[in-house]
């Protein structure tokens, strides 16, 4: 797996992609950011972390052990930092968590990740999340189809490159 979180920004540009962020909120972060380099290293370094954490634990379950508890207890730290789930708010097609950040800028950004771990965790599709079925890539993926029996992170990616390995061993056994 390539990494492609390599500095704070990187983690602003990915919350953004994902909608976690409002164009103008990632520009109020990253601003805060640019004020504040040295909080930001940490903040990243958090992520990264946390994003282990939460890795290791659906990874885990979905190879079909138990989750670490040194996993969850960092999941749990840093759902217990996150800001209070106060209100919702608007986005151009629905709705998301309105993040009340202050001082707890990480704690802040990281909120909607740990919120949607927590939820995921809970909640009764936890056995759709997968790992990906190319052992090269050891991407986890949540599987919304229809009929939840995904077994690559993306058909573009993993799925036509299994594909096709499986054409070239069946030409080369012919
Ligand atoms: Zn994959």
């Amino acid at each position: 797996m390539s990494e492609s979180l390599h500095n704070f920004s990187d983690v602003v540009a990915w919350f953004l992609a994902g909608s976690l962020l409002s164009q103008s909120e990632s520009a109020q972060v990253l601003s805060w950011s640019r004020s504040n380099p040295v909080e930001a290293v940490s903040a990243f370094a958090e992520a990264i972390d946390l994003r282990e954490a939460i890795y290791g634990i659906f990874g885990h379950l979905a190879a079909g052990r138990d989750a670490e508890d040194e996993h969850l207890n960092h999941l749990n730290r840093a759902l217990k930092e996150a800001p209070p789930r106060g209100a919702v708010a608007r986005t151009g097609a629905g709705f998301r968590w309105r993040i009340e950040r202050d001082q707890t800028m990480a704690a802040g950004l990281l909120a909607p990740v740990v919120w949607s771990a927590g939820d995921l965790l809970t909640g009764k599709h936890l056995g759709r999340v997968r790992l990906c079925a190319n052992h090269q890539c050891l991407w986890l993926f949540y599987d919304d189809s229809l009929r939840g029996a995904r077994r690559w992170c993306s058909m573009q990616a993993c799925g036509n490159r299994a594909k096709t390995q499986r054409h070239y061993l069946r030409r080369k056994a012919q």
